[in-house]
């Protein structure tokens, strides 16, 4: 069956959408969000993850005190927004500087939320409710599975219980200080969505949340996976030849970078990626400058990200863009999400 837009009409339907309703018409002054990469060491081995594959890869490293304080200031003096603490592959509650940071980046007004995902390994009510203390906006609780088996299965370690007591933990403390709704549990699972609300796993522990978002497609995180080792991998068609035709029609750059799924990134070391979503090494065509030595703001306007953008507009995105199953137009931004970012109400 022929899509949605193709036909005589194939481009045509899509440009005069973008032209009525495009906000990426407008110009995006700044990113709404950034990823700030505090530490990249794990406590899981994902198998839908690079982080396990790649280990040995990447230098392994914390970010200095001094160069985070060096970020945020940056960012605030910016005008601020979001700050993400999430690690591109990484725990951040690995990171024992994390509730300093926290500290710091509170006591700088136009940092209006902070947020981060985790595997929930190291949480438990306590330290929920000292994060919650300090000025967490809201956290994502990332688990895989439903059982002991497929929860090693998937995650690579053996600490379903552990999870399961720390979930317990961290409902019971999320209700008392009615916060529930802070917290979101991000799932995945090789099992069909229906088949999982049906497990033990799901309505014992999972469904007393009021967000729980369920994912049963698992990326290559652009090629870097084996598309054998995954169990339900996205189509190819989404990595291939389609993708990149996509991109190229659309001739738009990927909002990623402007404050959707984080904004750009800013590494442990301090090299900074257009993108806070899939540059796990950082270290590709999408790095564009380096935090310690040039301000978030020169980076914004540099001529690393002006060529990137640039080549999104011609219909050539970044190498690493064109395998990437995570690309998010400009065109798909949501006004409405926007102004809730704006006014600190989340979104995206
Ligand atoms: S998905 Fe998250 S928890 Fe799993 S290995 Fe990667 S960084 Fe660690
Ligand atoms: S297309 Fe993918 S790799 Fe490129 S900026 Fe967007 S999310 Fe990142």
């Amino acid at each position: 069956m022929p899509g949605r837009w193709e036909g005589p009409w194939e481009g045509r339907l899509e440009k005069w959408r973008d032209l009525l309703f495009n906000p990426y018409l407008l110009p995006v002054a700044r990113p709404y969000s950034i990823t700030v990469e505090t530490i990249n060491t794990c406590n899981a081995k994902c198998i839908f993850c690079p982080y396990p594959y790649n280990i040995s890869a990447r230098e392994r490293g914390i970010m200095s005190m001094p160069l985070f304080r060096k970020i945020v200031d940056d960012y605030a003096e910016w005008g601020g927004g979001n700050l993400c603490l999430t690690p591109i592959t990484g725990e951040i509650l690995i990171d024992k500087h994390l509730e300093e940071r926290i500290d710091y980046a509170r006591s700088l007004s136009p940092i209006k939320t902070i947020e981060f995902y985790t595997n929930g390994l190291l949480l438990d009510g306590d330290r929920l409710e000292n994060l919650f203390a300090r000025g967490v906006t809201r956290l994502f609780i990332s688990v895989a599975g439903h059982d002991r088996e497929s929860y090693r299965q998937l995650m690579g370690v053996d600490r379903f219980q552990r999870f399961c007591a720390n979930l317990e933990a961290i409902h019971a403390t999320a209700l008392r200080l009615g916060r529930l709704t802070s917290v979101t549990i991000a799932v995945r699972t090789q099992l069909e969505l229906e088949s999982y609300r049906q497990t033990t796993f799901y309505r014992e522990h999972l469904q007393r949340f009021p967000q729980v978002d369920l994912i049963n497609r698992f990326s290559t995180w652009g090629n870097s996976i084996e598309l054998a080792r995954l169990p339900i991998p996205l189509t190819a068609a989404s990595l291939g030849e389609e993708h990149r035709h996509r991109m190229q029609r659309l001739k738009c750059p990927c909002a990623i970078h402007y404050g959707v799924s984080g904004g750009m990134m800013i590494t442990w070391n301090g090299v900074v990626s257009y993108c806070g979503c899939r540059d796990f090494m950082g270290n590709t065509d999408l790095v564009i400058g380096d935090a310690s030595r040039e301000s978030l703001v020169d980076i914004w306007k540099s001529p690393a990200k002006k060529r990137i953008v640039a080549g999104f507009e011609r219909g050539e995105p970044p190498l690493f863009c064109q395998q990437c199953d995570k690309y998010t137009p400009m065109t798909r931004m949501n006004r409405l999400q926007r102004i809730r970012r704006l006014l600190g109400r989340g979104g995206w």
